[in-house]
């Protein structure tokens, strides 16, 4: 077995990476560009940088896995604790075959990010193990899964780094990845992975919480304004998006478009989601649907009062930024919108509430998980949502307090207060 613990310069090489379409890469210069605004007015020395540009641990492993055929399959697995200052590493594990240290180096900066601007006790970290899922047994599956855990033990603990699901991981493969760390350790220790099942020590809420936060955010912002007449578009039918349709027609808004990979559907009176809900489980896509199409292009363009990006990274870039209407922006899918496009977005004064907050209600309510695995007592669903509105509105009010005082975007308002909090906690640790 080999494991690698590597210090390298990330961004050097992340600010450097490109997407196929030669759009920039929207993570990581959007991460370059918001420190370079935040280093200006903040006045951040070299140090500061350091401590932000590089991730604290890179852990590259790789291991043999016995497949289904006799075989032994050679993978590769990687682990970044990006940064620690404010408590122990916090992030999810995706399993695809593209996985790079790359990547995983840019959604962990992220993640330190998310978790210090809504306050929450953790730093960031993420892991990738580079296979496909859709091509393996069930078996091999959990021989990976396990395998992994085997190799990052020394490294991740309650109190040390917290995995959870991510792309192409869920609840079984976290209860999977449980049981070997508790097998090696020899004893039960629920809380070093969150979203697990229930059964055995996951959350109420925790399905829901990724587009809960986001509800919330959005019935803050629009609190004395009739809704009936706001017109939302949602890119994007899984856990993030169709559970944020339903939660925004319950109190009035008026869901215009959503969409699938396949297709998008359009009505200008309101689309039935419940409807929709029952359709898309039962036929799996919506291309058969009673309803207008659009194409995913079209439904970005569409004259909404609130557009929800909620599939995948990078969908409105400087192709199509100058053609978006919306007012509001959701950010409930990572990195949806390029640099590029951002600056044109906020020419046009459309109002972008960023990922690291849109849509951290998932990172918040995995806090929860781990609060109760580690006490042992266990909440209801109302006190999960309540203690989560808790949570995200503060951090809300705090970014648009920022974003006022200091007549900066909301994104890098975010960026300030969550980049302020880890340097704040480097210093007093004596780190800088
Ligand atoms: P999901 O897999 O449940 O759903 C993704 C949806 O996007 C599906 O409806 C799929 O059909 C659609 N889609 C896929 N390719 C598309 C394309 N090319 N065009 C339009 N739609 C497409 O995923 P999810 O959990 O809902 O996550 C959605 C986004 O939210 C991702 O960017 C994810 O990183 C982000 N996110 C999710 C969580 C969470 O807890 N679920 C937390 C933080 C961020």
């Amino acid at each position: 077995m080999i494991i690698i613990v590597i210090k390298i310069n990330t961004m050097n090489f992340l600010f450097n990476r490109k997407m196929e379409n030669n759009d920039e890469l929207i993570v990581c210069k959007n991460c370059k560009k918001q420190l370079e605004i935040v280093k200006e007015h903040e006045h951040l020395n070299s140090q500061d940088l350091f401590i932000l540009n590089n991730p604290r641990r890179v852990l590259n492993v790789n291991f043999p896995v016995r497949m289904d055929d006799g075989k032994v399959k050679l993978i590769s697995g990687f682990r970044v604790q990006y940064n620690d200052a404010l408590g122990p590493t916090k992030g999810g594990i995706r399993f695809h075959e593209s996985v790079d240290l790359e990547e995983v180096s840019e959604l962990a900066f992220l993640m330190s990010l998310k978790t210090s601007l809504v306050g929450l006790p953790y730093g960031g970290a993420k892991g990738g193990i580079k296979i496909n899922p859709k091509k393996l047994s069930e078996g091999e599956l959990e021989r990976v899964a396990r395998a992994y855990v085997k190799e990052m033990f020394k490294f991740i603990g309650p109190n040390q780094d917290i995995p959870a699901p991510d792309v192409n991981t869920n609840p079984q493969i976290m209860a999977w990845m449980m049981d070997e760390y508790e097998r090696i350790s020899g004893n039960k220790n629920p809380g070093v992975f969150t979203g697990k099942p229930l059964e055995i020590g996951g959350s109420l809420g925790r399905d829901k919480s990724t587009a809960r936060g986001g509800f919330f955010i959005i019935k803050e912002k629009y609190k004395d304004i009739d809704k009936s007449k706001l017109k939302v578009a949602i890119q994007g039918f899984g856990n993030a998006g169709f559970n944020i349709a339903k939660m925004l027609t319950n109190i009035g808004f008026k869901i215009v478009a959503v969409s699938d990979s396949q297709t998008g559907i359009y009505d200008e009176k309101g689309l039935d989601i419940d409807d929709l809900i029952k359709f898309k489980s039962e036929k799996k896509s919506f291309n058969n649907y009673n309803a207008i199409k659009i194409s995913n292009k079209n439904l970005l363009e569409l004259d909404v009062e609130i557009l929800i990006p909620a599939a995948l990274g990078g969908v409105i870039d400087s192709d199509n930024a100058s053609k978006i209407k919306a007012k509001t922006i959701l950010e409930l899918a990572n990195a949806p919108i390029s640099t590029s496009a951002d600056l044109i977005l906020n020419k046009k004064d459309i109002e972008i509430i960023p990922d690291i907050l849109a849509n951290s209600g998932g990172v918040i309510v995995s806090y929860f998980e781990w609060v109760q695995n580690l006490q042992n007592y266990y909440w209801e669903t109302t006190e999960v949502e309540e203690k989560l509105k808790f949570i995200i509105i503060k951090a809300f009010e705090d970014v648009l307090k920022e974003s006022k005082k200091h007549n900066l975007s909301l994104r890098t308002a975010s960026y300030t207060l969550a980049i302020n909090r880890i340097l704040k906690a480097e210093k007093l640790r004596g780190n800088l």
